[in-house]
């Protein structure tokens, strides 16, 4: 239906202005369309904020939200993007990035800049404020930042990704650095290469995050990998754990070891006790905490629906979310996967993008 719109729309402005259906002629429809919409960015950024009203209000900077920018900036509405905690997202740290389409490889802190400058160069504009608030009752919605700024915005698209779960038994917030999470490591693969030489290294977990580590301890010269798994088995696709059965001389794995205490004997050297009491401690020269990852939804608990690990819950063909006019893409949905990839996050930005457009083209039809 709204493909249909945007189809009728573009026909019939084609059959208005240009007298045959060219190339340059589709060019010359999006360039009106920028320009019958670019009103309220011709003045600076703070003159948004408690006044006009945004077309399109991104949370989130990192690959999703990007791209959605990208896309609905190009059709010239006006769309603003803020950044959050983290800007530029997951991938905007030196890991290496050998899936994004059509680059053989790169590391993630060049790919990011370049998807910036891309939206940037349509009118997309970044802001570095943190969402702390957004009223879904009446529209335009109403965003509130941790500035204190308030946003009237037409349509919202979340990407607000996910955070690392971190442990929560007594020693490991004391023990915080000494510890290795999932993004310490992929900040600096070399420096845990280092780290787990000759080392018996613990794992705490059992999915894709935490088989990834157990492969790098043993790239990096580990002389043995011990995984720690709260249940019974791996949440793993078997072909990934016939890679595992694969190296059962190096890598032990222990179900039903939920960890419940850690004890620093020094150094990275951990003592790991377990909430089975009558199991006995692990010693291990360096242990990696990959107990997955949780959507950052907080904001939307009882607004919008969510899954039961709390991803917000969209219809995958338009990445609408349970409220109209708001739309969610990238990690924190129901539909990034069990491996959620960048280039999977782009791709579900983009199509939450062009859903905004249809919607706001559709409704500048109607008025
Ligand atoms: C260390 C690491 C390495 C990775 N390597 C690869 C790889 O090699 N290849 C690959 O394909 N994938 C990789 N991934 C996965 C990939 O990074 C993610 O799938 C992708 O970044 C998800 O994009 P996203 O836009 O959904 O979320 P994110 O990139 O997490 O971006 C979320 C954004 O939301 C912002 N935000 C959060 N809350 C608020 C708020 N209240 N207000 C405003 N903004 C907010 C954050 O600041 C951030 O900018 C890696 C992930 C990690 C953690």
């Amino acid at each position: 239906m709204i493909l249909s719109i945007r189809i009728i729309l573009l026909s019939l402005m084609l059959g208005i202005i240009l007298p045959s259906g060219a190339e340059s002629g589709v060019r010359d429809v999006f360039d009106m369309f920028r320009n019958m919409n670019k009103s309220t960015f011709d003045g600076p950024i703070p003159e948004l904020t408690n006044g006009g009203t945004i077309d399109v209000a991104i949370i989130g900077g990192g690959c999703a939200g990007l791209s959605a920018a990208m896309v609905t900036s190009e059709h010239g509405f006006n769309t603003i993007v803020f950044n959050g905690p983290m800007p530029g997202g997951d991938l905007n740290v030196k890991t290496e990035v050998g899936n994004w389409p059509g680059i053989k490889f790169s590391w993630g802190n060049n790919l990011i800049p370049d998807l910036i400058k891309q939206a940037n160069k349509f009118g997309t504009k970044i802001l570095n404020e943190d969402v702390l608030k957004i009223d879904f009752s009446k529209k335009p919605f109403l965003l509130t930042t941790n500035l204190g700024n308030e946003y009237k915005v037409k349509k919202v698209l979340i990407a607000t990704g996910t955070k690392e779960r971190l442990l929560d038994v007594p020693g490991a917030a004391e023990n915080r650095t000494k510890l290795l999470y999932n993004s310490d490591i992929h900040k600096d693969l070399g420096e845990y290469h280092k780290q787990a030489k000759g080392q018996k290294v613990a794992i705490i977990g059992g999915g894709v995050d935490a088989m990834k580590k157990t492969f790098y301890a043993l790239k990096g010269g580990a002389a043995e990998v011990h995984m720690f798994v709260r249940g019974t088995q791996l949440n793993l696709p078997p072909w990934r754990k016939k890679f595992i059965d694969k190296k059962s001389d190096v890598i032990k794995i222990h179900f039903n070891h939920d960890v419940s205490k850690i004890e620093s004997l020094g150094d990275k050297t951990m003592r790991l006790y377990f909430k089975n009491e009558s199991l006995s401690s692990f010693d291990a020269g360096l242990v990696v905490v990959s107990a997955g990852r949780l959507p950052r939804s907080d904001l939307f608990k009882g607004h919008l629906d969510l899954d039961q690990k709390g991803l917000i819950k969209v219809t995958q063909n338009t990445q609408q979310t349970s409220v109209d006019g708001v739309y969610a893409a990238g990690d924190v949905t129901n539909v990034s996967g069990p491996q959620p990839q960048a280039g999977i996050a782009a791709g579900d930005g983009m199509r939450g993008g062009y859903s905004i457009v249809d919607a706001l083209i559709s409704e500048l039809m109607m008025s």
